[in-house]
């Protein structure tokens, strides 16, 4: 897609010194990001470069200050530079930043995570949502004696080359590499299904991967009885269930989507939220499983800076303040915005579908529900998305540049910044429906 033909189409938002960033930064990195979807490729325009961030806002190096729902794709549920978090990790740096040893704080987080989440025992603590869940299926492979691995169209699991495989649509299909350089042997045994269809297993699977409420392709939930038939299925066949929860744990509340539907995995992945917006991530799951991992079992796993005590201090200090109270509130902020943002647009008469799972909130440019990949692909082939993110920026509100994100709302949202975002939105929706 060409970045300058939708740069000249639309409005220009980044200030001069985040244009100049970007020049330099182009030069220097691929992209000038170090994760695509910063660039900006899907919504046209340059980047504006963030200076700092306090919590709802994020201004950049042009002094412009924005609403964010991106909140590091979920990682801050706090709201940016919260003072307790800040806190701790300055008291954690002062003692030291990393030492490759065992520590208290990790002690502290595992037992915050495995008292929070029914049926996860023990955990593992990584750097990235990646490592968590390549980990948990190299566990499930281990565990089981069985290599194939069956995922979903539209779910995201990280940058492992096993799981970035494309499918076709329909039918669960072996995959194919969903990125140069993955070789066609590296997903020779993942099976990629579809969406809210049970897939068939046998004894060959090892394990099911699946985000238990789909975030990264859009917010899609997962119908009644879904991931209950999943788990029966897993089962009949021999096989370990995994919940993908690096976005729904800790977010959709303290037992994430598996206390949020009844429904009990083998295996967890955590992650963003878990951190309190720095890079840790864990594997979760009953302790005979959990100890088929090193040193006590076979399946090798390691990591330098894995548990770090910042990580550790951060993620302990958000997990403390995430309150029943504290998910109440921000679960009431997001309703109002799902069912406000609707109004506004129906009224507005631009046609969209605004899911609210929870403290999740999605929005698809389409007349009709989605409830899989096929159907968020065809709603962000309508292009209105790109139009909709320029049009909110230029009113200071910061959606995810890229239609197939949910929108991240912080406990420093607070009912004022829901209102200016409805406010903004109505603007929007009047400029875009005139297109
Ligand atoms: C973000 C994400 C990952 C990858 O986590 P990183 O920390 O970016 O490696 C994996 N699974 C899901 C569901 C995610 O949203």
């Amino acid at each position: 897609m060409s970045e300058e033909v939708a740069g000249e189409r639309l409005p220009r938002l980044a200030g001069p010194r985040s244009r100049e960033l970007f020049a330099r930064a182009i030069g220097l990195m691929p992209g000038g990001v170090d994760s695509p979807v910063r660039a900006f490729g899907a919504v046209g325009g340059t980047p504006w470069f963030v200076e700092r961030a306090e919590g709802a806002y994020v201004v950049d190096v042009d002094g412009r200050r924005y609403l964010d729902y991106v909140q590091s794709w979920g990682a801050s549920i706090l709201g940016h530079a919260h003072p307790a978090v800040v806190a701790a990790v300055r008291d954690a740096s002062l003692r030291g930043t990393t030492f490759g040893a065992p520590t208290e704080g990790e002690v502290e987080l595992a037992a915050r995570v495995t008292s929070s989440v029914p049926g996860c025992e023990m955990v593992r603590f990584v750097s990235s949502g990646t490592e968590a869940v390549m980990t948990a299926v190299r566990l499930a492979r281990g565990a089981t004696r069985r290599d194939r691995v069956v995922i979903f169209s539209g779910c995201y699991h990280g940058h492992s080359d096993g799981l970035l495989a494309a499918g076709g649509s329909g039918l669960a299909t072996l995959g194919l590499p969903s990125s140069a350089g993955v070789p066609a042997g590296a997903v020779a045994d993942t099976v990629v299904a579809s969406y809210n269809t049970l897939p068939d297993l046998d004894e060959r699977v090892a394990c099911v991967v699946v985000e238990p409420v789909a975030a990264n392709m859009g917010l899609v939930a997962p119908e009644p009885g879904f991931l209950a038939a999943l788990r029966r299925a897993c089962d009949d066949a021999g096989a370990l269930l995994v919940f993908d929860e690096v976005i729904t744990g800790f977010r959709l509340g303290r037992e994430g989507a598996s206390g949020l539907y009844g429904v009990r995995p083998d295996l967890w992945s955590f992650g963003k939220v878990v951190g309190g917006g720095l890079p840790l991530a864990a594997i979760g799951g009953g302790r005979s499983l959990m100890e088929h991992l090193a040193p006590v079992g076979p399946v090798y796993q390691a990591g330098t800076l894995s548990g770090n005590p910042l990580a550790t201090a951060a993620g302990a200090v958000v997990l403390d303040l995430l309150t029943p109270e504290a998910y109440a509130t921000l679960a009431q902020r997001v309703a109002r915005l799902g069912a406000g943002l609707s109004e506004v647009l129906a009224s507005e008469g631009v046609t969209a579908q605004v899911p609210v799972v929870g403290t999740l909130l999605g929005l698809f440019f389409s007349s009709a529900p989605v409830r899989d990949y096929a159907g968020a692909r065809l709603a962000a082939a309508g292009g209105r998305y790109a139009a909709f993110f320029n049009e909110m920026a230029a009113r200071g509100v910061a959606f995810a540049p890229s239609p197939y994100e949910v929108a991240f709302t912080s406990l420093a949202h607070g009912e004022e910044e829901v209102e200016l975002t409805l406010e903004a939105a109505r603007g929007a929706a009047r400029e875009i429906s005139r297109t």
